[in-house]
């Protein structure tokens, strides 16, 4: 064991919970130079210049949450009863409402939430993409942003028709080109830009041609939605002759590089490609259930897809995403699948090696220092067995008391420690006001 440093925090006295391993009870993490600098018996721990009184407390690595657009948090809680994805919805406010500004607030509580329900690792995009790299800039998280390139109408859209919008293909492309020169990289490699596609639909084969083309020069990660819904697949049928699977295959999209949403309406053929392709699906459980689909994941994944989970625009519960992933396998398949350390494996590990963090989503020494505390006291979080089950089974956003990402102390006790949690809610709240007004006809 290296001497302590004056930045060294012992975490003492927790139940360490990391993907792969069996729980190890009474230990300890220290944490140096933003890594795990060792884990073990607490017994055998070295003092450090900091400790932390764990109490006994399941600690687990900090989710990764891989499908975010985090000023969409506008529409929840209303979007769900209505229709699907809100660009797709009718009288609900649009994307295109908002300023750069109002972007800004909502995802600094969109971004807020996230950090507060124990994600330390997200994939945000959406439009304005320097606004969501701002708020990651503020709120600490580490952050993969992207700015939501699309060419069809945003108002026809809403109204369930496709007309083509050359200029905002244009300016879009633009934004997310201007994103990776001014923010790829920033904050030491904390924030880091990606490709952003909206959706096979969304998109004229000209414009993914053209994101093709520069993410095969840059080698940069491509996330999109794909097979999100009949529309898109029907839409794609009518204009291309071909499934949206196949579409990205012709244009060179369907690799290891691309991070597909949902991929629910796939057929047979497509989860063939899709699974020779190797490619990443980001599965957002409760979002498809919520609008009665089920990705056939295990179908996917067994084709040689490799899937990691997120929470997209609902709520940013990792544990009840986890779950609902359970849930809606065992649904779909009218069978006992899927388990526990499973899904906990896709929330923490699975995802940081997508996104090229081998180093992140484990407790392990020499690991990065992305570590959630969660609440001693919760009577939900008992009995603790083997520990993953009852996280998984049990576990809630709520119960997240500490999060540190690269060793910084992001939520002590429960509470941000960067920001003002009262201003973000209130200000993000003024922003929903007038946009609902808006949608309202107010
Ligand atoms: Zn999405």
């Amino acid at each position: 064991m290296s001497p302590s440093t004056p930045d060294a925090l012992l975490i003492d006295d927790v139940q360490l919970l990391s993907p792969g391993r069996p729980l190890q009870r009474g230990a300890a993490l220290r944490i140096e130079g933003g890594r795990i600098a060792w884990t073990g018996p607490r017994a055998q721990a070295a003092p450090a210049a900091r400790r932390l009184d764990g109490r006994g407390v399941l600690c687990l690595p900090g989710f990764v949450n891989t499908h975010n657009h985090t000023p969409l948090m506008i529409v929840r809680g209303m979007v769900e009863d209505l229709g699907f994805a809100p660009a797709y919805t009718p009288g609900i406010p649009q994307g295109h409402w908002l300023s750069d500004e109002e972007t800004f607030l909502l995802a600094r509580l969109g971004q807020m939430e996230l950090l507060m329900a124990g994600c330390t690792t997200v994939v945000d995009y959406y439009r304005s993409p320097d606004a969501l790299a701002r708020a990651a800039l503020e709120t600490g998280l580490r952050a993969f942003i992207g700015g939501r390139v699309m060419d069809a109408d945003s108002a026809a859209l809403a109204e369930g028709r496709f007309e083509r919008d050359a200029a905002l293909g244009e300016r879009t492309l633009r934004d997310g080109v201007d994103l990776i020169a001014r923010w790829d990289g920033a904050d030491g490699g904390r924030i880091r830009a990606v490709h952003a596609p909206h959706a096979p639909d969304t998109c004229s084969r000209g414009l993914l041609q053209e994101i093709a083309r520069l993410a095969a020069a840059d080698g940069r990660p491509v996330h999109t939605h794909l097979a999100q819904s009949p529309l898109e697949v029907d839409h794609v049928r009518a204009r291309d002759g071909i499934s949206p699977v196949q579409l990205l295959d012709d244009l060179g999209l369907l690799n290891p590089a691309l991070f597909a949403a949902h991929g629910i309406f796939v057929d047979e053929a497509d989860i063939a490609r899709a699974g020779q392709a190797g490619l990443h699906l980001c599965h957002a459980p409760i979002g498809n259930a919520t609008f009665g689909a089920f990705a056939p994941v295990l179908a996917l994944r067994q084709a040689g897809v490799k899937v990691t989970l997120c929470t997209d625009t609902k709520s940013a519960d990792m544990f009840e995403t986890m779950r609902m992933a359970i849930v809606a396998a065992r649904a779909r398949a009218q069978a006992f699948v899927l388990d526990a350390a499973t899904v906990f494996g896709w929330a923490t590990a699975g995802g940081a090696d997508a996104l090229g963090l081998p180093d992140l989503g484990r407790l392990e020494a020499g690991c990065r220092a992305d570590v959630v505390l969660l609440d001693p006291e919760a009577p939900n979080l008992l009995p603790v067995v083997d520990g993953v089950g009852i996280v998984v089974h049990a576990g809630s956003a709520a119960n997240v008391r500490h999060v540190f990402r690269d060793g910084e102390h992001l939520v002590a006790d429960g509470r941000p420690t960067r920001l003002d949690a009262q201003a973000v809610r209130r200000e993000a709240q003024a922003v929903a006001d007038r946009l609902w007004a808006r949608a309202r006809g107010g």
